[in-house]
């Protein structure tokens, strides 16, 4: 939090946030003193203090150009912050879905599981992402967390937030470079605007899975035998019928016309078995991001 008293006690304006008021510049209420860092607080639309050394670092040269007399300003403060807790790199940027809620904004959310590089690579870590968008309306947040380096994804959804607007249709077309090496053909930025377009409704949340006990659905698993030595269902998710792909395609009229969820190990095959359901005039989803999600 700001020490900002000595800044008060001077009478300088003080943020909602504790921090030392400034604007877009840097200056404070009294334009001859500027802020910046851990005490400043920016005066813009969500006022916010973010107490990070990158903030700092870039705040600094923002001051050094105002007192200077170049012309410089800073956007809005998006809070893009990244975090290694034990083996887990941790994301995010922009707001979370419970803050929006808090403010009466309609929100969707979608979740998604890739790999960050070419998934025959052994090293291949499994990234984790949750979209926050307004409901029909533009992108608000990101979240990820993954084993291997989340920051590209935090720096560039923070890019498409400020440069566009967040224009959810400005993910999908996003340029970005691959080898199998260290990336993947279509980034995960690039799927989760898919996920986004075709309709958040198709996916069950990772957290609600549980639900399933109570509100009597049928889940569908489709892991493998090798994933299912890996990791297997909870208890309490309801009626279990096992059957991959293939099976589906034939056997699909087994299924209840409501209340299907398909679930897999990571999302893409349970996706296709939801969509191929939904075809089918059954009411179906896929537990998003897939059974690895949920255990996270
Ligand atoms: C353990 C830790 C890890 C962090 N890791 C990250 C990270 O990974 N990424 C990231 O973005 N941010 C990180 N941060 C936050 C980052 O360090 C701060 O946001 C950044 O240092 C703030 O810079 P600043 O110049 O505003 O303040 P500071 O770096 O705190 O500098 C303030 C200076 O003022 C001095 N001072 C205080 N009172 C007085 C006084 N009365 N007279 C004279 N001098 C005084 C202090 O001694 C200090 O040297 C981390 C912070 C901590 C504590």
């Amino acid at each position: 939090r700001p020490v900002a008293a000595l800044a008060g006690a001077a009478g300088l304006e003080i943020g909602p946030g504790g921090g030392i008021l400034v604007d877009e510049r840097g200056c404070t209420s009294d334009p001859s003193i500027c802020a910046a860092g851990d005490c400043a607080e920016f005066s813009c639309e969500r006022r916010r203090v973010l107490p990070l050394g990158s903030i700092a670092n870039r705040t600094g040269r923002l001051v050094a150009n105002t007192i200077a007399g170049v012309e410089d300003t800073m956007p809005c403060l998006l809070g893009s912050e990244v975090i290694k807790v034990f083996d887990l790199h941790v994301g995010c940027c922009g707001e979370t879905a419970s803050r929006l809620r808090a403010e009466e904004v309609g929100v969707e959310e979608v979740w998604g599981a890739f790999t960050d590089r070419a998934p025959f690579y052994p090293e291949a870590a499994t990234v984790r992402l949750k979209v926050i968008r307004e409901t029909e309306g533009p992108l608000r947040g990101l979240q990820v967390v993954s084993g291997g380096a989340v920051v590209r994804w935090v720096n560039t959804f923070a890019q498409i937030l400020d440069l566009a607007g967040g224009e959810a249709g400005a993910l999908g077309r996003l340029e970005h470079a691959y080898a199998p090496t260290c990336a993947t053909a279509l980034d995960p930025l690039h799927t989760m605007a898919s996920i986004l377009e075709s309709g958040p409704e198709m996916q069950l949340p990772p957290d609600a899975f549980l639900d399933g006990g109570e509100k009597g659905w049928t889940v569908v698993n489709m892991l493998t035998e090798a994933e299912r030595n890996r990791v297997g269902l909870p208890a309490l998710v309801g009626r279990v019928v096992e059957m991959d792909l293939a099976a589906l395609r034939t056997d699909w009229r087994d299924l209840p016309e409501r209340g299907v969820v398909t679930v897999c190990a990571k999302g893409g095959r349970s996706y296709e078995a939801a969509r191929f359901l939904r075809d089918k005039g059954i009411e179906a989803r896929y537990l998003a991001g897939g059974i690895g999600f949920y255990n996270v």
